[in-house]
Formats: structure tokens, C-alpha cells, sequence
């Protein structure tokens, strides 16, 4: 096949994330990818700036992360997890849990950022189940949050640009309340938890879990809110009885500073979700985690065990690239390598909030946004970037980057200029 007969057998059959098969939008064929560059099949080279959605924080084709995955795969690719066990899985356990906010004890694999979420969730109730407390099976989350695509998740997705108009009626009825407004950074008065603590009183009693994205609302909103009200929401969960959860699919691994989201409030969940950057980008794979306290409780009603269990749970290639994404990560000067990205952001980026068609510049960690005052159109923006020698794929009214930790400072300088450039036309 040459590359017009590819974009043409892609256009005619093949789904990409939220597109049509009618009028798909278009797709750029990428023949290889390594370290900060994403390289096309007409040789082309872009700087990637969304670090293929949060995930490759390394790098593309990175040397330590290839050479785990040659070592295992000539041990094995896969076995199943139910009634065996193996070092990498066992290695990658141990690694996680020693870098995790305090208490989290338990560690349950998935294959991706939704399943571990639905297990989260199944977690909760399964919990409230074992306590005796079935009523306790509602949910509480803020708008324009994102926890992934299947059902559950769905449904405590922000249900305004979440898929709850399609969906309406077949999803669970979940508890919404209005995402935190004061901004990161800032110190919340009393009037900011407001609606937060009238929805604890009223709903308590068949709520079973808070679930929540901890200071960075990825997907829904690029929105970073305050670490009072987080911590807020921890002392309302032990105040009325209600477990945490904290979805660290897009946070985790250091994008927004600190190693966890969580670490900005000080706080540990009951339960947490990992994802996106675990496996360095590679392959995919999520965990939830949870304390002793809440696997003890679950374990001990009939059925007597955790009702869940994926068929590549486990998989012994995905946990080797994992443990060697992990020990670059611990071998990095995290939060000083993220704070040279924050500065670089901040300087390169302000300039965007004279313009008269920005109406917001923010940054945190590796993240970068400007949110405009129009939604804008992707496809006519994707492909300028892409005439720029950057990738950067906006949604909404929101144009944003998440680079590689690995750029450097001249290539991130590369990505802002292009970035400010094309926005400045719009
Ligand atoms: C991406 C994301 C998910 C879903 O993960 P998938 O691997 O795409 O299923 C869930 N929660 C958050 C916060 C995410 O950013």
C-alpha cells in the first residue's frame, strides 16, 4: 500500500477517537516516532506536544524502556494471572506501591484508564456491600470531570460535554455538583465549599464514594482548582463516611509537579486510579489501589473476594516496560525537571494572554493551556500546527500542550512559538 492508499482503506473503515464515518476528520500517517519527534511518512518531523495524551513522558523509541521490553519478551509475552504470579508483576507492585500516597497497600492491574476506574467504582460499592450498607451506592463527583469512556465512568463524566444526552436513562444516576472555581494556587473562602457540604448532608446516606481528578481536571476542562477544596473533600469523606476516590490517570507520574496530584493537598484517597504515563507511553495499563482497611472489608462477605478479573490482568510485558518506565522516573530530579518545563511555559506562554482571542493563559507542571474565547476548529488548527513542525491537538475552546518531560529547552521554545504563531491567526 502507498500512503494514499492507506488514508484511503483508514477514511473508508477504520474508527478513530470520536469521528464519524460519514465526513472523518483527517489523519496523518506516522511512520516512526523517537525521543520529542514524531516523524511522518513524507518525512516530516513534529515536535510532539501532547505527549500522545499524557503517556510518553520518556520519549519516543526510548533506549531503556526498548531494551526491558526485548529482555522479557524472550522470557514471555503473557501468562494468565489467575493462579500464577511472576517477577515483573510482582516488581512493578512493589514499585508503585512504595512511591504511593500513604496508605495505599492493595494494587489491582487493568488494561486501561476506564476498566480501572469501573474497578474503582465496583471497589466502592463492593465495600459498602461488605459493610452491610447496600443503600450506599450513589456516586458524587464535580462537573467537567473525564474518567473514561465505559459505562460507569461515563457516568460520572461531566454531563454536559459527557455523553449523558445520548446515554440519558441507561446510566446510573450519579451526584453533580459544580467544579471548584478558585484557582489553584488560591485559598478557598467558606462560600467555595458550599455546595460541596449541603450535597454531603443530603446524600450521605447512599452515597458510597466521591470520585474525583485531584487539582487537574484533564480532559473535561483543563482546569486546575484550588488544594483546599481537595482537602476539603477528604475531611467531608471521613466526616460523613464516604470513600475517596482519586482518578490519577492523567495526573500521575509528575506531570503536574509533584510526583501525585494529591501531594499538593497533603491528602491520600481511599482509592486510586493510575494510568496514562505508568508503562512510559508503551503499551496500555492502569491500577486502582486501595488500603488494607477497604480490601479487608470487601474480603470479608460472601463472595469473599473482589469480583473482577481482566484477561491480560497482569500482562508480563506491559509490567516490565512499567518497572523500567518507573526506575527512569525515580532516577530523574522529578520536581526540578518539571519546574525548568513550568518556568519555560510560563515565560513562553503569557505573551498569549493579550491577544484578543485568548481568554484564559494557564500553567501547571508540564501543562500548558489557553483557553480561548470560541471553541475553534481542530481540524484546520491541526493541520497548521502541523505546517509549524508541532503537534498539538485542541478540543473545544481549549488549546494546550503536555510535552515529553525529556524536551528540551530550545524544542519547547520550538513548540510555544508555534503554538503562539497559529493562535495569534485565528
Ligand atoms: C484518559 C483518562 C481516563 C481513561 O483512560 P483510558 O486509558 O483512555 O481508558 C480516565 N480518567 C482520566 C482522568 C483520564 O485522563
Amino acid at each position: 500500500m502507498n500512503t494514499e492508499e492507506l488514508l484511503k482503506y483508514d477514511r473508508e473503515h477504520i474508527w478513530h477517537p470520536y469521528t464519524s464515518t460519514i465526513d472523518p476528520l483527517p489523519v496523518f500517517p506516522v511512520k516512526r516516532a523517537e525521543g520529542v519527534y514524531i516523524e511522518l511518512e513524507d518525512g516530516r518531523r513534529l515536535i510532539d506536544g501532547m505527549s500522545s495524551w499524557w503517556c510518553e513522558i520518556h520519549g519516543y523509541n526510548n533506549p531503556t524502556l526498548n531494551e526491558a521490553l526485548y529482555k522479557q519478551i524472550e522470557n514471555m509475552s503473557h501468562v494468565m494471572f489467575g493462579g500464577f504470579t511472576h517477577r515483573p508483576a510482582v516488581e512493578l507492585a512493589e514499585k508503585i506501591l512504595s512511591i504511593a500516597p500513604e496508605g495505599m497497600d492493595k494494587i489491582f492491574f487493568s488494561d486501561s484508564g476506564s476498566v480501572s476506574v469501573e474497578v474503582a467504582m465496583k471497589m466502592a460499592i463492593q465495600y459498602w456491600y461488605a459493610a452491610g450498607k447496600e443503600e450506599k451506592k450513589h456516586f458524587m463527583t464535580i462537573t467537567k470531570g473525564y474518567h473514561g469512556d465505559t459505562w460507569n465512568a461515563m457516568s460520572v463524566c461531566d454531563p454536559v460535554t459527557g455523553m449523558h444526552g445520548i446515554f440519558h436513562g441507561c446510566l446510573p444516576i450519579q451526584y453533580f455538583i459544580d467544579r471548584p472555581e478558585r484557582r489553584f494556587g488560591e485559598v478557598c473562602i467558606e462560600e467555595d465549599f458550599r455546595e460541596l457540604r449541603s450535597c454531603f448532608e443530603a446524600h450521605h446516606a447512599d452515597m458510597a464514594a466521591v470520585i474525583l481528578e485531584p487539582i487537574v481536571q484533564g480532559a473535561g476542562g483543563m482546569w486546575f482548582y484550588s488544594a483546599d477544596y481537595l482537602k476539603e473533600v477528604r475531611r467531608l469523606c471521613n466526616e460523613y463516611g464516604v470513600l475517596l476516590i482519586c482518578d490519577e490517570i492523567a495526573t500521575g507520574f509528575g506531570r503536574t509537579g509533584k510526583l501525585w496530584a494529591v501531594d499538593y493537598a497533603g491528602i491520600s484517597p481511599d482509592i486510586m486510579c493510575i494510568g496514562k504515563a505508568i508503562t512510559g507511553g508503551y503499551m496500555s495499563f492502569a491500577a486502582t489501589m486501595t488500603t488494607d482497611a477497604v480490601a479487608t472489608v470487601i474480603c470479608s462477605r460472601d463472595p469473599f473476594v473482589f469480583m473482577h478479573g481482566p484477561t491480560f490482568m497482569g500482562n508480563p510485558l506491559t509490567c516490565a516496560v512499567a518497572c523500567a518506565s518507573i526506575d527512569l522516573l525515580t532516577g530523574y530530579d522529578l520536581e526540578g525537571m518539571i519546574k525548568g518545563i513550568e518556568r519555560q511555559l510560563c515565560r513562553e506562554l503569557s505573551p498569549a494572554a493579550l491577544m484578543k482571542q485568548v481568554a484564559d493563559v494557564r500553567v501547571l507542571g508540564a501543562i500548558g493551556v489557553l483557553e480561548m474565547k470560541e471553541p475553534v476548529n481542530m481540524a484546520v488548527l491541526q493541520a497548521k500546527f502541523v505546517e509549524e513542525g508541532i503537534w498539538v491537538r485542541p478540543f473545544g475552546k481549549l488549546v494546550y500542550i503536555m510535552p515529553p518531560f525529556v524536551i528540551k529547552p530550545a524544542e519547547l521554545s520550538k513548540l510555544t512559538a508555534g503554538l503562539l504563531k497559529i493562535v495569534s491567526e485565528i
